[in-house]
């Protein structure tokens, strides 16, 4: 797909995502959707309204009444979409920076659009194939007012509440100057919990720190916990979808413990996990202890989504899937990544310990990354097939779904292709940091000098 990628289109703002771009996907999408009404909602952008009156113009154009919801987190606009059984457009570039905007499609069912679905709307898009429809069947907007509040209620519908008041936690939150600023601190003190705040108000130009929560960005939250004599410290990117926490001593707990934390309270025997193929050995290991199949799809959202519908409908339980980098799936819940529901399950493990005490089980792991670059096509083949050589004559177990991923059983190590750059990733990761130096050194020997051969 030239269009989307594997979330959304992005781009910066008035730049390359312009007005006239974001009129064009509208008027594709609701082409493709056909139906007579869709939800537009937006993160706190400063381009954001600029842009989603361009999508309300464009998708009147083809004939589609605009529910207006505002600025609503992601997860809230696929609950708007869901329980309405309308599809949406979201006017957001989630944890890019400020200058960035995007478009996500989200279908009537409440998940965002397959590959399948996008191509089609690329496809409308590249060929101008739009549907306009007379003046007199054009639609028109009407402002919905309540989008925030109607996703509030509706994820303390999902949640244990009293389970979690009755811990009487005290949260710092930091949402980043994103959509969640509007409902995540309502949220957690609906359930229970005291709240404290830093980036709270919604701000597009993020003047007190940029939308992608990483420790770099999340100094003032460590600060605030440590301050509040907080349990928890909470970040949100732009659009809220995602969720990254501090423990109780002002230290940053890595995305990936996170997961395996709640992947080890949600699984069952018998049950799948799904991930990305730069899995960390934590989800690894919970999914042998637990006795869980753990299933690797090529790095993205759009395709962790595809493999959980793959595997539901074959009647495999899927209770939790996501990457470590704080976008987690609960698809008994909703099939989508969801910021605030995320936290309220990460607080539903602090009810019987401590932050620290809950990842303890999940430290102590190394990870080791470079990169090979390439100029030539003769360089990029010779790399890959370096790869696949070592990848086959090794006795590991083989994951071939984006690149190749050796499963040593306490330690892995993949090499594949960059998505955007002339590059070559290698990761590793193990227990031991010199296992994981090591495995990594050895994979890039080989493809460096099957690179100086080519
Ligand atoms: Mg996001």
């Amino acid at each position: 797909m030239k269009v989307f990628g594997s979330s959304g289109t992005r781009g910066v703002a008035n730049d390359e995502l312009t007005p006239e771009f974001v009129l064009k996907i509208a008027k594709a999408a609701g082409t493709v959707w056909r139906t007579d009404r869709i939800a537009l909602a937006r993160d706190t952008r400063a381009t954001g309204d600029m842009l989603a009156d361009a999508a309300a113009s464009g998708l009147a154009s083809v004939g589609a009444d605009v529910d207006r919801l505002g600025i609503v987190p992601t997860p809230g606009v696929q609950s708007y979409a869901e329980s309405e059984g309308v599809p949406a457009l979201m006017i957001t570039a989630s944890h890019n920076p400020p200058e960035y905007n995007g478009v996500k499609l989200i279908g009537d069912d409440g998940i965002e659009l397959s590959v399948d679905d996008l191509e089609r709307v690329e496809g409308k898009f590249l060929t101008e194939a739009f549907e306009e429809v007379r003046w007199s069947e054009t639609g028109h907007s009407h402002v919905i007012d309540d989008a925030r509040e109607r996703y509030v209620s509706q994820l303390l519908d999902s949640i244990d509440t009293n389970k979690i008041a009755d811990a009487n936690l005290t949260v710092a939150l930091d949402p980043g100057h994103g959509a969640g600023s509007l409902t995540s601190p309502e949220f957690f003190r609906q359930l229970g919990c005291r709240v404290v705040t830093t980036n709270s108000q919604p701000d597009g130009h993020f003047p007190g720190r940029n939308p992608e929560p990483v420790p770099g960005n999340l100094h003032d939250l460590g600060l605030l916990v440590e301050a509040s004599g907080a349990d928890v410290g909470i970040a949100h990117d732009g659009d809220a979808d995602r969720a990254i926490f501090y423990d109780e001593n002002g230290e940053y707990i890595e995305g990936d413990a996170t997961l395996a934390a709640l992947s080890a309270a949600q699984l069952e025997p018998g049950d799948a996990v799904v991930s990305a193929v730069n899995v960390s050995q934590r989800l690894v290991d919970v999914a042998r202890e637990t006795g869980a199949t753990l299933e690797l799809t090529p790095i993205g959202s759009t395709n962790i989504i595809t493999r959980i519908q793959e595997l539901r409908d074959q009647n495999v339980s899927v209770p939790v899937a996501g990457e470590g980098n704080g976008g987690i799936f609960f698809p008994n819940y909703r099939l989508t990544r969801d910021g605030a529901y995320t936290a309220a399950k990460f607080l539903e493990l602090l009810v019987d310990a401590s932050a620290s005490e809950v990842v303890a089980p999940y430290g102590g792991y190394h990870n080791v990354r470079t990169n090979i670059k390439y100029t030539t096509d003769a360089e990029h083949d010779a790399l890959l097939a370096a790869a696949e050589k070592t990848a086959t004559d090794s006795n590991a177990e083989l994951n071939t779904r984006d690149g190749y991923r050796l499963d040593f059983g306490d330690a892995w190590v993949l090499a594949r292709p960059s998505g955007t750059e002339p590059m070559v990733r290698i990761y590793a990761e193990a227990h031991e940091r010199h296992r994981a130096e090591e495995l990594a050194a050895e994979m890039e020997d080989t493809l460096r000098t099957a690179k100086a051969d080519a």
